[in-house]
């Protein structure tokens, strides 16, 4: 039975996530974690009911649950770690539209769950083999102050002069609870959609170009130094620069990346990254598509920063999780320590164009024939996701659809003309 997908477990209320199906997390999460369990939602219409259901399957397994309450993603994996649980679980489906709602689950170390963890849970979702416990062993489910505690946090991993002007979109999601509070304090804020709203009534969940135009016209119209939109349960960060331009997120890793130079920097990203981030000068490490597999990376590689261009960015120094005001936090310092303009600190980034292609149809057929015309090329070759070759200028991926009968192509090369000239030569 599959029921995760990149990110947790997401769906349709209630065709898919139901109370029933968050029963049954509840008791295989319970049974597998053993001990306490820290629990926390967005605000989606359905969150509460399943979070209700998700806490009677810990309880009837004789877990202790911490409630964290309504809070951002990052928020719940920072408390499983401080609050010293077991594991933890978001009730939430991150930027997807309000008739969504899933759920994601952490480590005790405050790292989101690995495939190999979530298939456990599948596992045991399917056979129904889960501990189930008596009356007299039955325990109590208690708030925790996660926020402030997280909150806390954050504010002391950073020493801010303060004095910039900001302008925060957390497009009515749960950053709504933390961002306009801590931005307050190290910035002079003005924030916009921040009242919770789990039909998300002001704009798209996804922090994408197209979703902030309220928050570049807000940027200029404010004069402000920088924009910050969150998506629906937090994690991610998109930015606005002071002349009311999207900054790119391939861009945004690499500046992100930049701040952490001469701190020996090891970096972690995907395999589809911008070669940009090659030219900063720090170790790149290179993981397969999605942010558990840079996080993980970081881990075992003791890493100082990694990120996916999605929005993605994780600082190992205080947590694991992907966690979009942290990184708000780290641009903020970056502009106070450089003194430069956030317009100034994308112009020194290089951006190269970048072609994806997609051929449908057999996809080992087609992966075959187009790795071979890949592997023709020359250059450093790469299986860790798909095959990858690094040319002197340029970079080519082929990777299968885990879930359709696709086959992507990526191609990024320091011209257009040399791009097109090598998609050409791999769909040939
Ligand atoms: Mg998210």
């Amino acid at each position: 039975m599959k029921l995760f997908g990149t990110s947790g477990i997401r769906g349709l209320y209630p065709d898919f996530v139901s109370a029933e199906l968050f029963t049954k997390i509840g008791l295989s999460l319970g049974t597998q974690a053993e001990g306490v369990v820290c629990v926390g939602r967005d605000f989606r219409t359905s969150s509460k009911q399943l979070q209700s259901a998700l806490v009677s399957g810990f309880l009837s397994t004789g877990a202790e649950v911490l409630d964290a309450g309504a809070c951002p993603t990052p928020v719940l994996a920072y408390a499983t770690k401080k609050f010293k649980a077991s594991a933890g679980a978001i009730i939430t489906a991150s930027h997807n539209p309000p008739e969504f709602n899933g759920v994601k689950l952490w480590q005790s170390d405050g790292s989101a769950y690995s495939p190999e963890m979530e298939k456990e849970i599948e596992n045991l979702i399917e056979s129904g083999k889960v501990k189930r416990v008596g009356w007299e062993d039955i325990q109590n489910s208690r708030p925790i102050e996660a926020l402030e505690r997280y909150m806390e946090g954050i504010t002391a991993a950073f020493s801010l002069e303060g004095g910039l002007k900001t302008v925060s979109d957390c497009g009515n999601g749960s950053a709504t609870l933390t961002a306009p509070e801590i931005l307050s304090r190290v910035s002079n804020n003005v924030s916009i959609f921040d009242k919770p709203d789990g039909m998300f009534p002001n704009r798209l969940s996804e922090p994408s170009e197209k979703n902030l135009s309220e928050l570049k016209k807000k940027v200029i119209t404010s004069k402000a130094d920088v924009g910050f939109a969150f998506d629906g349960d937090g994690d991610r960060v998109a930015v606005i620069d002071n002349q009311g331009d999207f900054v790119k997120q391939d861009t945004l890793l690499a500046i992100l990346a930049k701040s952490e130079i001469g701190k020996n920097a090891t970096i972690a990203v995907p395999v589809d990254t911008s070669m940009a981030i090659d030219e900063i000068g720090a170790k790149v490490i290179r993981t397969k598509v999605g942010d558990v597999y840079v996080s993980e990376a970081l881990k075992k590689e003791k890493g100082t920063f990694g990120g996916e261009a999605s929005g993605c960015y994780i600082f190992p120094e205080v947590h694991l999780c992907p966690d979009g005001l942290l990184a708000a936090m780290k641009i903020l310092e970056t502009i106070e320590i450089s003194g430069k303009s956030m317009s100034e600190l994308v112009a020194e980034i290089p951006s190269y164009p970048i072609l994806r292609g997609v051929v449908e149809g057999d996809r080992e057929k087609s992966f075959k024939k187009l790795s071979e015309n890949a592997k023709k090329l020359g250059g450093e070759l790469s299986e860790t996701d798909g095959i990858r070759i690094q040319l002197e200028d340029a970079w080519i991926l082929v990777r299968k659809s885990g879930t359709e009968e696709k086959v992507r192509i990526t191609v990024e090369a320091h011209s257009e003309a040399r791009a097109r000239q090598l998609m050409g030569s791999i769909m040939n």
